[in-house]
């Protein structure tokens, strides 16, 4: 293995070996993958180029190089994920959110669904580079949808699955088991399943996915890489990004900032982060000037993958919403669930997490921190589908805005007609 790569406690400086299977520092912080690009000897238009040539490789291989140099091509795990679509607001849109130029960076397009594949390609097949057998993580929701998945195709790397018992939907159960992941129901809640799959991942060689995992926020990069290659490297002005475990937003301007100091880039984009009000300690910390973390207790919100109250990436976030000038907005449930509704309405199925950000979006555009004129994406983070109550519920209930209700009639071609307005 070339050695351009190390890991490096996010607190401390401390350093380890890339070949480490750790995941904190001993000073207990993050640790994060520090690559020594100058050792690719690589010119900004030879990046570029290289890109170009890679066309028709998977978005991890083509971006690799910037994501995880050191790992050997043929050891990768790959479901086609990446190569998201990036949509162009239709003309309704660009009204509704009062910007010409607005993109819909749509990583519900992914094979599980969400935009936790990226992390997943990156973390599944570093686990096979090592010959783990088994793979861990404590989640209700995408992180385990997307585990699930790439251990399942590599045939030789169980998944593991930690769920608290009775505390998960259909839909967040579904993908797991249908995967064939060994699906563990432990009577406790979701911080009672964390500590027993760090305890288990600690004692046995058992490779732990968590958002803790440094190698997934590498593949995670690809986002904002892909992105800004899709609009032709122009950096677009904007990147607004839904927060929960602050991990995608950390992955997104790491990646951003790498190829700034490399030179592919020469402008930086401006980050917005946004929270659920329900659940919005980042922006708590970003309205106090940027201070300490003081964890919260997450309420219930539509916007369940982002219901967390004590982010894990905090840190990392925060250092990339400052090097970029970024924000950080908050939406609460009306304006989530009428703006998600909205743009579902223009044909682009968001999940509600998803619409997190678009709606933050749409508030710092009316209060003119988002300038007329700007260009903007909004990254979409899973498909609309993975939560299909949230549409449910809001369509059957009249009283909201863009509530589109079934309309039950008799089997007759003449009522469909009439209910038509058709002449018969
Ligand atoms: C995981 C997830 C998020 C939050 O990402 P973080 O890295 O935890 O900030 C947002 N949306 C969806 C759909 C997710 O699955
Ligand atoms: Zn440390």
């Amino acid at each position: 293995m070339n050695i351009i790569s190390k890991f490096r406690c996010i607190s401390c400086g401390r350093e380890y070996n890339i070949k480490d299977m750790i995941f904190r520092c001993a000073c207990g912080d993050l640790l994060e993958v520090i690559h020594d690009f100058s050792k690719l000897k690589r010119k900004p238009g030879e990046w570029k180029r290289l890109f170009e040539e890679n066309m028709d490789k998977v978005a991890f291989l083509r971006y690799k190089d910037l994501i995880l140099p050191s790992l050997p091509d043929d050891k990768v795990i790959t479901l086609d994920e990446g190569d998201t679509p990036l949509y162009k607001a239709n003309n309704r849109l660009g009204k509704f959110f009062g910007i010409k130029r607005l993109y819909f960076k749509h990583e519900g397009m992914n094979p599980t669904l969400s935009f936790k594949d990226r992390g997943m390609v990156a973390g599944v097949s570093w686990a096979n580079y090592f010959g783990v057998k088994d793979v861990a993580c404590a989640s209700t929701g995408d992180t385990s949808a997307a585990m699930a998945a790439y251990a399942a195709y590599s045939e030789k790397i169980r998944g593991i699955v930690l769920l608290p018992k009775g505390k998960i939907s259909v839909e967040q159960l579904s993908q797991p088991i249908s995967f064939g992941t060994t699906t563990l129901g432990l009577e406790t809640d979701f911080d009672g399943c964390m500590q027993i799959v760090k305890e288990l991942t600690a004692k046995h060689p058992i490779y732990l996915l968590n958002s803790m995992n440094p190698i997934r926020i590498e593949g995670q990069k690809a986002i904002g890489i892909e992105m800004i290659h899709q609009l032709d490297w122009e950096v677009p002005d904007w990147i607004v990004v839904p927060v929960g475990n602050a991990g995608n937003i950390s992955a997104i301007g790491k990646g951003i900032r790498e190829m700034y100091e490399l030179g592919i880039i020469s402008k930086k984009p401006r980050l917005a982060g946004v929270q659920s009000s329900s659940a919005c300690p980042l922006y708590n910390s970003y309205t106090k000037g940027w201070s300490d973390l003081e964890p919260v207790k997450a309420e219930k919100t539509v916007a369940s993958a982002i219901q967390i109250g004590n982010p894990v990436s905090f840190r990392k976030a925060v250092r990339e919403l400052r090097y970029f000038n970024g924000v950080v907005e908050k939406a609460d449930e009306k304006e989530i669930m009428d703006c998600k509704a909205f743009v579902e309405r223009n044909g682009i199925p968001l999940c509600p997490n998803s619409a997190v950000a678009a709606a933050g979006a749409l508030k710092l555009r009316n209060k003119n921190i988002i300038k007329e004129g700007e260009s903007v994406v909004i990254v979409l983070t899973a498909h609309s589908t993975k939560f299909s109550h949230a549409v449910i519920n809001y369509h059957t209930d009249s009283t909201n805005k863009y509530a589109n209700l079934p309309i039950y009639i008799k089997p007759t071609l003449s009522e469909v007609e009439k209910t038509l307005n058709l002449k018969q």
